[in-house]
């Protein structure tokens, strides 16, 4: 027999999004909030992340993953927030139901508020749809560091990367300090697509390449990877030149990461096409009543101070509990924007938007347009697809009219000389 749980907030998911909602909640002094993690641990994706790069906006101070995790993991031990670990929700129904299941048994939530936090996965090989065999020795980067940092264990012995990811950058220098011999990171766009800060401390430091342009063309070997054959691409992706064989015995893929939206699909609530995560407000609210999301299972962030301050808009919103009006305006990427968050906009005074950028643009200009009139502009040196706009909402004077705006982005191409 399921256990039935009385609770004010069930949030899903225990990485640093989940424990930030979790924590707010309790501050605004909401006293039945419930925290699920499928794990045995809290932290989510910062307990393999042990590189020092956290924290910075948030406390001031660059910690590591770990030791970010650790002080929300602290601060929520000091509150009576109920925390299940070894706990993985298996459904959510639109009526807010959670159905959760660990070894004491099924239980079935119905709280006022139920918060995804559930972050994302990495973009496999079959999703990108690499020629060559089927050897060992392929794998996502940040499995092979949850390999390296969590199990002790080495993937192999001499790597090619292929993407350049923040997690593929990090790895690179991770596996050159293990022993491991790093011959390239292959990057099939002509710009970078993790932090500039990332390539100079984990590549430029320890003078690893990175071939921009450039393509894993086949994977080669039976049993093992024994090597790749990497070539140069024109701007459509299409290969040209020569082909380079490079002996490899391990190949990690950094090549996107998509928000974990299983649970929301079947919970009926609506989807962004373009960030994969659901559609969310200033606050984080879904489209559906009742329903809030943060951290990447909305959009994949650059950096863990954003989701953190992501989650934290939420307890305050679920607390008031604001009469849930329409959103009066609807946010749209337009030309030369990836991804933004939040699409809609419901009383635009509060909160921030992130905005990734399609490419790198130098002389950059931010538009906001309804009907065809720009109503607000904002200047940018130069903007990089690794690192997120962030703009203060309340800078932007919205238009009374409740109608789409578009959020457009145009500058001159840039290429960083890497
Ligand atoms: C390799 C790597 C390096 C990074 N480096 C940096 C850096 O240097 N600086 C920086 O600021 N940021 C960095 N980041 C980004 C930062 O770690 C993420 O932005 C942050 O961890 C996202 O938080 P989250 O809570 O949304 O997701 P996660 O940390 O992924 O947490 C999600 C949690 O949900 C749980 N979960 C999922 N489904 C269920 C379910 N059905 N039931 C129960 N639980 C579930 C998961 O087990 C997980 O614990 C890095 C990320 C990666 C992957």
């Amino acid at each position: 027999m399921p256990k039935f749980v009385e609770a004010e907030m069930v949030v899903i998911g225990g990485g640093p999004a989940g424990m930030a909602v979790a924590l707010s909640a309790w501050e605004q002094g909401m006293r039945k909030v419930f925290l699920l993690e499928r794990n045995p641990h809290l932290g989510g994706i910062l307990n393999q992340c042990i590189h020092p790069g956290f924290g910075l906006h948030v406390f001031g101070e660059e910690l590591t993953g770990p030791e970010y995790a650790e002080r929300y993991i602290e601060a929520l031990a000091r509150t009576g927030v109920e925390v299940f670990t070894n706990t993985t929700v298996l459904g959510v129904e639109r009526d807010r139901t959670v159905k959760a299941v660990n070894r004491h048994g099924v239980f079935v939530f119905r709280p006022q508020a139920v918060v995804f936090a559930m972050g994302c996965r990495e973009r496999t090989r079959g999703m990108i749809r690499l020629p060559g065999t089927r050897p060992a020795g392929i794998f996502t980067a940040g499995c092979a560091q949850y390999l390296v940092n969590v199990e002790g264990y080495l993937p192999g012995r001499q790597a090619v990367i292929l993407g350049s990811g923040d997690i593929g950058l990090i790895m690179a220098r991770r596996l050159t300090l293990e022993g491991v011999r790093v011959e390239a990171v292959v990057e099939i766009r002509p710009t970078l697509s993790g932090l500039l800060r990332n390539y100079v401390q984990c590549l430029q430091d320890f003078r690893i390449p990175l071939l921009l342009s450039h393509t894993v063309l086949e994977i080669l070997g039976k049993e093992r990877v024994e090597g790749v054959l990497v070539g140069e691409v024109d701007e459509n992706g299409k290969p040209k030149g020569p082909v380079r064989h490079i002996p490899c015995d391990t190949l990690l893929l950094s090549v996107g990461l998509i928000p974990e939206s299983e649970l929301l699909k079947r919970a009926g609530i609506p989807l962004c096409p373009s960030s994969g995560g659901p559609f969310v407000d200033e606050d984080f609210a879904c489209d559906v009543p009742g329903f809030f999301a943060c951290g990447n299972v909305v959009a994949v962030f650059d950096l863990v101070d954003h989701v953190t301050k992501s989650a934290e808009r939420i307890g305050r919103r679920v607390k008031e509990g604001r009469k849930e009006t329409q959103p009066c305006l609807t946010l749209t990427p337009g030309k030369g924007v990836a991804t933004l968050v939040p699409q809609r906009i419901r009383e635009g005074k509060e909160g921030s938007l992130y905005v990734r950028p399609k490419e790198s643009l130098k002389g950059a200009k931010l538009s906001f347009v309804q009907d065809g009139k720009e109503f607000y502009t904002l200047r940018i040196p130069i903007c990089r697809p690794g690192e997120m706009i962030h703009l203060e909402i309340s800078h932007i004077p919205w238009p009374e009219e409740r109608k789409e705006v578009q959020v457009i982005l145009e500058g001159e191409r840039h290429v960083d000389s890497l």
